[in-house]
């Protein structure tokens, strides 16, 4: 075994043994996957909603013992009614939006993090939409920052242009709502935690305004006063999802939180708090699944990080501050699928690659996401 898998493999075990004690989940290797069952009891339009779990956190800060208070709704309202997956391996680049493009095509992308580029891969979007012939209404992206605009559309010849999914930027949406920038909404405005001096400029037709007032049926005036109330980027963007589920109600909808990434700054606190946020939210969402008629006993929602931060130990590293080292502990990560026909309090240990996602997302709702390099996780399509 290579060390990383060797050292995945004992994060992995480790993991599902914080769980057993404190989620009543028991070990799913115990249990046969009936696909055939499933499959004939799962609703049709069938939908998805994916959630990247804010940059990433360690154990220590969630599932271990000492971190299990920064994260009860997972522990106690997600996981018991999910399948959880205590070792996802990302062997890819650890900058957030190369990995999460990554995440996105089911291929490792070597696209340059900082750079306003397209995926080279097509996305889970244009699978979606070219296969099942979808129209752009019914797939989107909410994402953290300016430099994701080009998340939903790759470069790719075949697929590309015209067949990605909208994205919605809502602290571009928020700065484009005030005239100026106002101190009211600096803490919400702010826009990667890594790299101050680097934000890409906008054209400005990602997402217009009229099309707040017209899709999202919010006045810019009511945004901006519910605005003032949120507490982080995070809280806005998934302010922003629940109004496009409720307005829009896209089949496959995309959700990169990044709060947690504020660890880079080096405040602890901050970080845990961004932790705690991140764990309300995700819980929020599930509610707003089960409460949304149009999403209601027809959704799968998968929760994962792009990839974690650096182990306290390695000497190349800061630990919860960064994830500069790619070490085994920022690649080794996790993943919470929950929703019709998929067991509840259950837990799998085996290796799962970050590009598994896209090949399971096209099992759940019906494409082949031919160029994807990953596999469907079994246990859950
Ligand atoms: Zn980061």
């Amino acid at each position: 075994m290579k060390p990383l898998d060797e050292i995945a493999h004992a994060v992995g075990r480790t993991r599902r043994e914080f769980l057993r004690n404190v989620a009543s989940v028991t070990l799913g290797s115990t249990l046969v996957p009936s696909s055939f069952a499933r499959a004939a009891a799962l609703p049709k339009q069938k939908k998805v909603v994916v959630i990247t779990f804010g940059g990433g956190a360690r154990d220590q800060e969630t599932f271990a013992p000492e971190g299990q208070e920064n994260v009860p709704n997972m522990l106690r309202e997600l996981i018991p009614r999910a399948t959880f997956f205590t070792q996802v391996v990302n062997r890819g680049i650890l900058g957030h939006y190369v990995a999460t493009a990554s995440l996105a095509t089911g291929t490792y992308e070597t696209i340059n993090n900082f750079a306003a580029l397209p995926p080279e891969n097509p996305t889970v979007f244009e699978y979606y939409r070219k296969e099942l012939k979808r129209p752009s209404s019914d797939a989107w992206v909410v994402a953290p920052s300016n430099g994701f605009n080009h998340i939903g559309e790759s470069s790719s010849r075949s697929f590309g242009p015209g067949l990605g999914a909208r994205v919605i930027l809502p602290k571009h949406l928020l700065n484009a709502a005030i005239a100026s920038r106002q101190a009211d909404y600096a803490h919400l405005l702010r826009d990667n935690y890594e790299s101050p001096y680097l934000t890409p400029e906008l054209s400005g037709s990602d997402f217009e305004l009229e099309q707040l007032e017209r899709l999202l049926k919010l006045s810019v005036d009511d945004f901006k006063v519910h605005a003032r109330t949120l507490s982080s980027p995070d809280e806005l963007s998934v302010y922003i999802a629940k109004q496009l589920m409720r307005q829009v109600a896209p089949s496959l909808l995309w959700i990169t939180m990044h709060d947690i990434d504020i660890a880079h700054a080096g405040t602890y606190s901050l970080y845990v708090e961004g932790i705690r946020r991140t764990d309300r939210l995700c819980a929020e969402m599930w509610k707003t699944i089960e409460g949304e008629p149009e999403y209601a006993g027809k959704t799968t929602l998968l929760i994962l990080p792009d990839f974690g931060r650096d182990a306290d130990n390695d000497a190349g590293g800061n630990g919860f501050q960064h994830h500069r080292t790619g070490d085994a502990l920022s690649r080794t990560t996790w993943l919470i699928a929950m929703g019709p026909g998929i067991h509840e309090g259950v837990v799998y240990d085996r290796a799962v690659d970050s590009l598994d996602l896209v090949p399971t997302i096209g099992s759940m709702m019906g494409f082949s996401a031919l160029l994807a390099k990953g596999r469907p996780i079994t246990e859950i399509v």
